[in-house]
C-alpha cells in the first residue's frame, strides 16, 4: 500500500493532506489503531476536482476507444484476482468482516469490472437511429460520458460500493474523484493503485480520504463536478441531494433500507422447508453483523408459525460465533465503530422499553472491540422505532400476519423500499406478493443475492437511480440527439424575405 499518510491521489501524484492532518484507522476487533491515512479537506478536494476536470476536458480517457476502455477494466479484474487474498484480508480488518467475506467481496468487485467491460463492448458503438418520418432527416441518439463524477461511499462494503460506481463511470468514459468512508478507506486506496497499474491515464482517477462534512460536502457542491453518486445514510444523502440541486448536477443516491422478510407457513410445511427458511432468515439479518443496506431486519411471519420459527431462529442466533474475521471458525465480526455499537445498544434499549420481548442476544459479549450479540426481538410492531428505522446492527424484529393482504401491507409499511423477500411454496402467491411489494429488489425463496447484470436500488427513501445493470451504466451518461437535415431549405416562419444572396 501507498506510504502511510499519502492516501490522497491527485492528477497522478500520491500525497498527504495539504493541512498535514492525519487520521488513525481503527481495528474494530480490539479498538486499536493499525494504520494512518491523510485527512483531506476542502482544498485537497478542489485540487482533485481540478485534476479530474482537466483529465476530462483535455485528457486521453474520454477519447479512448471503447474496446481499449473495456480492455483496461478487464486488466483491473485480473489484478483483483492476483491480489485477492491481500485485499480480502485488508477489507476484513478494516471493516470487521470475516476473511471469507472479504475475499468474496473482491470477487464481486472483479465481476463488476468484467460486467461493465462486456456491457460497453457489446454495444457496438451504441447510438440509436430514430425514425424521423422523412428520408431527408438523419436522426441518431448517442450516449456520452457525463464528465467529472464525484463518488461518495460508505463503510460497510467499502470496496464493493466503490466498484459499483468506478467501473461504470470509467466504462462510460468519465473521470472521477472518490471519497471513501473516513473510517474504512484502505481498500479503495488500493483499488486506485490497481487502476494506475492497469494503465489508466493520470488524472482520470483521483481519491481524497477525509470526512463527509468537508470533503464529501465540497464534492457535492463543487461547480466543476457534473454528477454526484452517493451511497450512505438518509441524513447525509439528503444533504448531498440538496447541494446537487443547488448546483444543478446529476445525482444518484443509494440509501438505507428496512427490509421485510415475509415467511408464509406453507414454506415451512416440510422439515427441509422449515430449516431453509430459518437458516436464510438468520443469514438475512446477521451476515456482517447486520451492517448491510439490504439486511432482512424485519421478520414478518405467519402467526401460527411464529413460536416454532422464532424459537429455532433464536437458538441458532445464540450459536453464532463472534470474533476476529481471520480466526478459524469465526462466523461474524464486530460492528465497525464505537458509534455504531452505541447506536445498536440504544435501539435495543428503546425496543425493550416499548414492549419487545428479547429472545436472543441483547447486549455485548465480554471482551474488547465493538461486538454485539445477534439479537432477536419478538412481539414487535410498527409503532416501535426499531421497526421503522434502520439499525444497521445485528438486530432482528419479529412481526406477524394472518392474511396475505396483511403481510403485503406490513412489508410495504416503511418509508424505505430497497429490498424484501417472500417465502412460500405457492407459486401464484409468490408472484402476486412479489408484484405488490414496493421494493427495488424482491427475492422469492431466497435472500441477499444480487447480479451485476440486474439493476440495484430503491423505491421511496432508499434512493434515486440505480446501480449495476444497463441502468447503472446509464447513470454515468448523457444522451445526445444528433439531427441532420440532408436537404436544408428556408422555413419561412417570418414574413420578411432575404434580399442579399450568396
Ligand atoms: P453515511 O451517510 O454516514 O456516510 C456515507 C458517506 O457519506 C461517507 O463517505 C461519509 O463520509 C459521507 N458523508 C457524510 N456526510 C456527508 C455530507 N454532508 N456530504 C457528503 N458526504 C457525506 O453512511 P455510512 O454510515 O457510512 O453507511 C451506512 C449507510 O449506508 C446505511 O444507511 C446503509 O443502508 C447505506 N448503504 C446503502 C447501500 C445501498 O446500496 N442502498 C449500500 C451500502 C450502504
Amino acid at each position: 500500500m501507498t506510504a502511510a499518510q499519502q492516501t490522497i491521489h491527485v492528477g497522478g501524484e500520491w500525497r498527504a493532506a495539504l493541512s498535514g492532518a492525519t487520521r488513525e484507522i481503527i481495528d474494530p476487533v480490539d479498538a486499536t489503531p493499525f494504520e494512518v491515512v491523510a485527512e483531506g479537506g476542502a482544498l485537497d478536494t478542489d485540487d482533485a476536482v481540478a485534476a479530474a476536470r482537466a483529465a476530462f476536458d483535455f485528457g486521453a480517457w474520454p477519447r479512448t476507444p471503447v474496446a481499449d476502455r473495456a480492455a483496461l477494466l478487464r486488466r483491473v479484474a485480473a489484478l483483483l484476482d492476483r491480489d485477492r487474498d491481500r485485499i480480502g484480508a485488508l477489507e476484513s480488518r478494516d471493516a470487521g468482516k470475516t476473511l471469507e467475506e472479504g475475499r468474496l467481496d473482491v470477487d464481486c468487485v472483479r465481476d463488476a469490472f468484467r460486467y461493465f467491460a462486456g456491457l460497453v463492448e457489446n454495444e457496438n458503438g451504441g447510438g440509436r437511429v430514430v425514425d424521423a418520418g422523412s428520408d431527408e432527416i438523419r436522426s441518431v441518439v448517442v450516449h456520452e460520458p457525463v464528465g467529472v463524477c464525484a463518488l461518495i461511499t460508505p463503510w460497510n462494503y467499502p470496496l464493493l460500493q466503490a466498484s459499483w460506481k468506478i467501473a461504470p463511470a470509467l466504462a462510460a468514459g468519465n473521470t472521477f474523484v472518490i471519497k471513501p468512508s473516513e473510517i474504512t478507506p484502505l481498500t479503495t486506496v488500493v483499488l486506485i493503485e490497481l487502476l494506475l497499474e492497469a494503465g489508466l491515464p493520470l488524472g482520470a482517477a483521483n481519491i481524497v480520504t477525509g470526512p463527509g462534512d468537508t470533503v464529501g460536502a465540497r464534492l457535492a457542491e463543487h461547480p466543476d463536478v457534473d454528477l454526484v453518486s452517493f451511497t450512505g445514510g438518509l441524513v447525509s444523502g439528503t444533504k448531498v441531494a440538496r447541494s446537487a440541486a443547488d448546483s444543478v448536477k446529476k445525482v444518484a443516491l443509494e440509501l438505507g433500507g428496512k427490509n421485510p422478510n415475509v415467511v408464509f407457513a406453507d414454506a415451512c410445511s416440510t422439515p427441509d422447508g422449515f430449516d431453509t427458511a430459518v437458516d436464510q432468515a438468520l443469514n438475512a439479518a446477521f451476515i456482517h453483523s447486520g451492517q448491510v443496506c439490504s439486511a432482512g431486519s424485519r421478520l414478518i411471519v405467519e402467526e401460527p408459525l411464529r413460536d416454532r420459527f422464532v424459537a429455532e431462529l433464536s437458538r441458532r442466533a445464540e450459536l453464532i460465533r463472534l470474533g476476529r474475521g481471520t480466526d478459524a471458525g469465526v462466523e461474524c465480526g464486530p460492528l465497525v465503530s464505537a458509534a455504531q455499537l452505541a447506536r445498536t445498544e440504544s435501539y435495543v434499549a428503546s425496543a425493550l422499553a416499548e414492549g419487545a420481548v428479547l429472545r436472543a442476544g441483547g447486549g455485548r459479549p465480554a471482551g474488547p472491540g465493538y461486538f454485539f450479540r445477534p439479537t432477536v426481538l419478538d412481539r414487535c410492531h410498527r409503532g416501535m422505532r426499531v421497526v421503522r428505522e434502520e439499525v444497521f446492527g445485528p438486530v432482528l424484529t419479529v412481526e406477524t400476519f394472518r392474511t396475505e393482504e396483511e403481510a403485503v401491507a406490513l412489508a410495504n409499511d416503511t418509508e424505505y423500499g430497497l429490498a424484501g423477500a417472500v417465502w412460500t411454496s405457492d407459486e401464484h402467491r409468490a408472484r402476486r406478493v412479489a408484484g405488490l411489494l414496493r421494493h427495488g429488489t424482491v427475492w422469492i425463496n431466497d435472500f441477499h443475492p444480487y447480479l451485476p447484470q440486474a439493476e440495484w436500488g430503491g423505491f421511496g427513501k432508499s434512493g434515486i437511480g440505480r446501480e449495476l445493470g444497463p441502468g447503472g451504466l446509464a447513470e454515468y451518461r448523457e444522451a445526445k440527439h444528433i439531427y441532420q437535415n440532408l436537404a436544408p431549405r428556408p422555413v419561412r416562419w417570418f414574413a420578411g424575405t432575404t434580399t442579399a444572396k450568396g
